[in-house]
């Protein structure tokens, strides 16, 4: 709800009656079999918990489930006469085509498309100096020039609804989840930022990074405000290089948010962002379908901890990723979309460039990352403390 653009101060005026859709696809609808369970079950909780807050704003939550999200949408229109709908900016292929039939059926709609809550604004950053080749590059003007935005005010509260929209609602027992994130947020600055560079590497521990992906990548926090949590924190209580380097990170995520809008369908090429004729050893021949057997103890043991907690540290996801597109030279897509259907803070723009980026098919100087199993052993878990616990 905080910082959330599609409901921000300056699109609706007061008088509006206001819907918000919240589509959930059925459980048993064949598009949710690509996505974590536990995912799935996060998201719609979560729905619910959103859908609270809008009825104390005075917005009206319509639960959707099943069909496809565009006949849903038609259906509203048609059904709610509706006159004006806010959708967010199409960059992939899928949604152009979705907007296409929506603005087909309805040539006189009045559709406003907006940007999610990013840290820059990716349109005026690609007008002003295109896209940086480099994360290093897009780093240094980001922070030269100061183009963090800040979170936007949203919707006091609109005129009261008719009572009857959320009479018999269950949803009294839904907890805050957004209130939840925040404290988890605090609690983790407070205890652990101060030494998040020495520890964020490492493959296996407690509160060794930030926890934030599966709030990031659910939306129950925004990247702005967790910026502005950290920017507070430094200023009222320390301020250091683990301190910095959170905020680094984010920039990452933003370096593939933005590459994403740019190059569109394209991080889903085969032959990466740039078309390129010559690969790197990844075997980009291998089938999609065709998942090698892992026989390693240590990629077994993250392959466990990924199938049976939907979660893996930063150093096992390089590490899975290398191993399973240069040594099983599996295509750098079929790893992508095996993390998809099993990371419970699966985001298509972060996972899909980082894969990429390993395979050397992004936009990484060095051309990709191949990481030497025997190194990252001895390095990260010489004691067996991972493989004794992961590898059953
Ligand atoms: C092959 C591969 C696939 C990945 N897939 C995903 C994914 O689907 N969803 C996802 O959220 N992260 C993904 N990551 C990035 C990263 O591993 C996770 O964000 C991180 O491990 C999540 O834990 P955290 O929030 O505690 O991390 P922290 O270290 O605390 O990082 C804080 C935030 O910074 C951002 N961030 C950190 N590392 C990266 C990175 N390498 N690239 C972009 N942003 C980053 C994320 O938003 C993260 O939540 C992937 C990394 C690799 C190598």
């Amino acid at each position: 709800m905080d910082d959330n653009t599609f409901i921000s101060n300056d699109l609706f005026d007061l008088n509006d009656e206001v819907s918000v859709l919240l589509w959930i696809p059925n459980s048993d609808n064949n598009s949710i079999a690509d996505y974590s369970r536990k995912r799935y079950e996060l998201k719609k909780y979560a729905c619910l918990s959103f859908a609270k807050k809008l009825i104390q704003k005075n917005l009206i939550p319509i639960f959707r489930s099943g069909k496809k999200l565009e006949d849903i949408v038609i259906e509203e229109i048609k059904n709610n006469d509706i006159q004006k709908v806010v959708l967010r900016f199409p960059i992939y292929n899928s949604e152009k085509q979705m907007i296409k039939k929506i603005s087909d059926s309805y040539p006189h709609l009045d559709i406003k498309y907006i940007t999610l809550a990013n840290l820059i604004n990716q349109k005026t950053f690609i007008q002003h100096y295109g896209f940086p080749k480099s994360f290093t590059k897009f780093r240094k003007i980001v922070e030269k020039n100061n183009l963090i935005l800040e979170p936007v005010d949203t919707i006091r509260s609109f005129k009261k609804l008719n009572n009857n929209i959320i009479k018999n609602n269950k949803i009294d027992k839904i907890r805050d989840v957004e209130n939840f994130t925040i404290k988890n947020f605090l609690f983790y600055m407070k205890k652990s930022l101060p030494t998040y560079k020495q520890t964020r590497d490492q493959l296996y521990g407690n509160n060794i990074s930030s926890g934030l992906s599966i709030p990031l990548s659910i939306g129950t926090i925004s990247p702005r405000v967790v910026f502005k949590l950290i920017k507070i924190f430094e200023k009222n209580i320390v301020s250091n290089q683990s301190t910095y380097w959170l905020k680094f990170e984010l920039l990452w995520r933003e370096y593939f948010k933005l590459l994403s809008y740019h190059y569109g369908s394209n991080i889903f090429n085969t032959s990466g962002i740039f078309n390129q004729k010559e690969y790197p050893s990844c075997g980009i021949a291998n089938n999609l379908g065709n998942f090698p057997k892992l026989d390693d103890d240590l990629i077994n043991s993250i392959n466990n901890q990924l199938t049976q907690t939907g979660y893996i540290s930063n150093r096992a996801r390089q590490i899975f990723s290398s191993y399973l597109i240069y040594n099983k030279k599996l295509n750098w897509l079929a790893g992508a979309l095996y993390f998809k259907k099993n990371l419970i803070d699966y985001d298509t723009e972060i996972n899909f460039c980082n894969w990429m980026y390993i395979a050397g098919l992004g936009t990484d100087p060095r051309g990709g990352r191949v990481f030497n199993l025997d190194k990252q052993k001895s390095l990260y878990d010489n004691d067996y403390v991972y493989r004794k616990k992961w590898n059953n």
